[in-house]
């Protein structure tokens, strides 16, 4: 039984073209208690994405969600969520956005480095692939220290995802954890979670957004937020492998996933 689903994507984001109302009925048909739409927000990048525009017209994006949510609220509740692309010298800006809001849900995601997107060769034809990663976790570390507006932290280790082939599918976790772990200690003390992106599973690398080693070790080091999104950009991915995110969490032990209401986590037993 599928409890909810945090991270969906709609056709406001500039990478996906699914309407919300088939969304909302997928849902439905699943019969899940909660979804967050989280569409993108990336600010700052150079060149963009193809051309994609992945600035969201919230003005046109919250009344919407607000109207939906009233009209579906006694079959689903439904979350106002974004995902934030932050980098480190955003904090300020994703302050006063966010802020200005009725926002119940936010992913803070590192999508960019020194405004060029992970998923471009620009980022990495001068980096050899530690130096791309370790950029990259340094960025997550700083960009959690600019700024309080987030719930939980986006795919944290997904950049096996990017790279020419010989620097995509492999992280050396060894040579990162102690990074790694202040990225956790620092998300624990600002009473932040983390997601399971079960994505990863369809990029064909048979694994969640973190892995199961890194969602483990949040665990360990005191954490409790967690939430369990597909990161579905078309209806057909919604709550896609999540049996496995149940499976996986009540096998360390851990019986509950987090909802969130104007930014505030509450808990929800996983049966
Ligand atoms: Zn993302
Ligand atoms: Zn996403």
């Amino acid at each position: 039984m599928i409890i909810s689903d945090y991270h969906i994507h709609s056709d406001f984001s500039g990478d996906s073209v699914e309407k919300l109302e088939k969304i909302i009925n997928r849902a439905k048909e699943l019969e899940l208690k909660e979804i967050a739409i989280t569409d993108h927000m990336d600010l700052d990048i150079i060149d963009g994405k193809n051309g994609l525009n992945f600035i969201l017209d919230l003005d046109t994006y919250i009344p919407k969600l607000q109207e939906l949510k009233e009209r579906h609220k006694k079959q689903l509740e439904i979350k106002i969520g974004m995902e934030f692309g932050i980098q480190k010298h955003l904090g300020k800006k994703a302050k006063e956005i966010i802020e200005k809001y009725p926002f119940d849900f936010i992913i803070s995601s590192v999508h960019s480095v020194d405004r060029l997107l992970l998923d471009q060769n620009t980022f990495w034809e001068d980096k050899s692939r530690d130096e791309a990663h370790e950029k990259y976790f340094f960025e997550i570390l700083k960009s959690i220290e600019s700024y309080n507006n987030f719930c939980v932290q986006g795919h944290l280790d997904f950049i096996t995802r990017y790279g020419a082939l010989d620097k995509k599918g492999f992280i050396d976790y060894i040579k990162y954890s102690d990074i790694i772990d202040e990225i956790f200690k620092k998300l624990i003390v600002k009473n932040k979670g983390i997601e399971i992106n079960t994505s990863g599973i369809r990029y064909m690398e048979n694994r969640f957004y973190p892995s199961d080693k890194l969602i483990k070790r949040y665990f360990e080091l005191g954490g409790e937020i967690i939430t369990i999104g597909s990161d579905s950009h078309k209806a057909s991915d919604i709550g896609k492998d999540f049996k496995r995110a149940y499976d996986f969490l009540q096998s360390i032990g851990v019986r509950y996933i987090s909802s969130f209401d104007s930014m505030e986590a509450s808990f929800k037993k996983i049966k």
